[in-house]
């Protein structure tokens, strides 16, 4: 009944129209990447559309290498693909197809347009086909070679494609309307000749469909329903309609656009990110302050997080930025009970425990996370010496400070309470020690009521501790301090990765498995880097601290 309830978005409704009218019987929609990068959240919000709208109504959903250009594309990118839109859960089983595949019947397509008086080869060159095309405000002019006979077309182009024409000689194109307003119309060249090795095709064709009229034909031949693009091919629709309409298709597949998710304090544009790698700003297209799928799954984003974010920001026909924070409230929405809660110390420094016998060990229970009962309890050891975190001490605290600081009492989490004495510093300074004592009596869970303290702090015991890096982010650049230099290069965050040596975690971390996300209690969630972790030295990456700013429904 809820559902009933919840309005549908505009491409539900018009999903939901043709069903009942019966103009389409089942619902196909395609994810078409072409595969000349890595994919972006941009295009996760796409994937999770068009696989949820296939859900939703019982149809099928299928993954498309959108692969007409072989200049900018390569094999690498189709497996990373591959890995991306799986891990985001969007199944498509062994729907997964190659527009290079449908190379014959692009041919085939063209030839039906010249024998319907739809299509001529033209000799214009690209600078004079664009002279001739006109302007917003004129139409354009009619090619010389616009009437040309359907013989003279079918050998012309056949020439076009056994290779008798240099590169750019001849292109053919739909013969539709110069001075239609929309300038899409306005004859469009829909094959070109170039000799180009293709990724998957290698020598075998030497002229290449364009994207408007490769792209309806693929959705054709597979039996899209709904081709869901983003707002910029609105004024291509026409085209696509034109296309599937001249081409005779039974089931002529919708072109619908929404808006493109576009993020603040990121960078997604690809010239940027690749300028980034080059110049060895970031590591990689994986560099966990990216917002490529791949980064955000290093960073430990979960496909979860990333679902729930989609469905936070909906889809819509305007576009606009979402806030960053946005995606963050999504994942430590989604870690709260999954993540187990484990104790480490970023930035130690040590405690020692004077009146704690030398060489006892004790183990002590403690909850794995405090809110899911059912992620159980683990045994930690605690003994004489111990890593506290460097700002849980304080020589001389400002008023509330209510952790350790000479004379305060504090507890010290599933252990005692401690009670601060004195501490060590080196030549410049710096505290190295802090010394307290503990009262017995006070073990966690004993009951122990007699007295109460303020505060509780995290700590690891030092006989056991494993050494870690841990890299803290932050975002890579500050929307309100702008983007973009005068120069017009990036206004970079400096503080964008600060690396800390010799972090302190407790032993239970010596299980974890590359990837997996836990919460540093006290300070953020964190994973494990599935890239440059070993197990001599693990890293981890901070996926998002605990604090917030952004609140649902801001
Ligand atoms: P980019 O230039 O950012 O890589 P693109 O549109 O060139 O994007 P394609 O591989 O052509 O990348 O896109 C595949 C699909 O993903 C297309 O249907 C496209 O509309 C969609 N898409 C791309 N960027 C976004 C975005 N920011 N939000 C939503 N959908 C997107
Ligand atoms: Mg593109």
């Amino acid at each position: 009944m809820a559902e009933e309830v919840m309005s549908k978005n505009f491409i539900e409704q018009i999903i939901e129209k043709d069903l009942a009218e019966g103009k389409v019987k089942k619902v196909v929609t395609r994810f078409p990447p072409e595969p000349n990068g890595y994919l972006h959240i941009g295009h996760a919000k796409s994937i999770l559309l068009n696989y949820g709208l296939a859900k939703e109504y019982g149809g099928q959903f299928n993954l498309r290498f959108d692969d007409t250009n072989p200049t900018k594309e390569k094999t690498e990118f189709v497996q990373s693909i591959l890995e991306d839109v799986k891990w985001l859960g969007a199944d498509f089983g062994d729907r997964v197809f190659f527009a290079s595949n449908y190379f014959d019947q692009m041919y085939e397509a063209a030839v039906k347009l010249i024998k319907k008086g739809k299509a001529f080869v033209c000799d214009l060159s690209a600078d004079e086909i664009r002279e001739y095309r006109g302007t917003l405000t004129e139409p354009g002019k009619e090619s010389p070679y616009r009437n040309r006979s359907i013989e003279e077309n079918l050998e012309l182009f056949e020439g076009m494609k056994n290779g008798e024409y240099p590169d750019g000689s001849k292109v053919l194109r739909a013969k539709i309307d110069m001075a239609s307003p929309n300038i899409n119309m306005r004859d469009p060249v829909i094959y070109r000749v170039a000799r180009m090795t293709h990724h998957n095709t290698g020598d075998k064709w030497c002229i290449y469909p364009m994207y408007d009229f490769a792209h309806p034909i693929e959705d054709a031949i597979e039996g899209v329903s709904h081709s869901i693009c983003t707002l910029e091919f609105e004024d291509h629709r026409p085209l696509y309609d034109w296309v599937v309409r001249e081409l005779e298709y039974e089931n002529p597949p919708k072109q619908i656009e929404f808006a493109k998710l576009y993020l603040t304090n990121v960078i997604t544009g690809k010239r940027y990110i690749k300028k980034l790698v080059e110049d060895g700003i970031v590591d990689g297209w994986d560099d966990p302050r990216l917002v490529s799928i791949a980064a955000l799954r290093r960073r430990g984003f979960t496909a979860d997080s990333i679902k729930k974010f989609m469905e936070l920001v909906g889809i819509s026909k305007s576009n606009s930025s979402v806030d960053y924070a946005m995606l963050e409230y999504c994942v430590r929405d989604d870690l709260k009970l999954k993540a187990n809660r484990y104790m480490a110390v970023v930035d130690p420094i040590k405690l020692v425990i004077d009146n704690y016998p030398e060489d006892q060990v004790e183990m002590l229970d403690s909850a794995n996370n405090q809110e899911n009962e059912a992620a159980g309890v683990r045994q930690i050891p605690f003994s004489k010496y111990l890593y506290i975190e460097r700002d849980d001490f304080m020589e001389e605290p400002p008023k509330k400070y209510f952790r350790l600081f000479p004379g305060n009492e504090v507890r010290l989490m599933n252990a005692y309470f401690v009670t601060c004495t004195s501490c060590e510093k080196d030549e410049n300074g710096n505290v190295t020690t802090v010394h307290c004592t503990y009262d017995p009596e006070t073990k966690s869970g004993s009951g122990f009521n007699a007295r109460k303290v303020k505060g509780t702090i995290h700590w690891v015991s030092a006989e056991s501790a494993i050494d870690a890096e841990v890299r803290l982010y932050e975002n890579i650049v500050d929307e309100e301090k702008g983007k973009l230099n005068e120069d017009g290069s990036l206004n970079l965050n400096p503080n964008s990765l600060v690396v800390k040596q010799g972090c302190k975690l407790e032993k239970t971390f010596a299980e974890a498995k590359p990837g997996e996300a836990f919460q540093f209690v006290r300070n953020g969630f964190f994973c494990l880097d599935s890239k440059d972790s070993t197990s001599d030295h693990p890293v981890y990456n901070r996926i998002v601290s605990l604090k917030s700013s952004y609140k649902p429904g801001k």
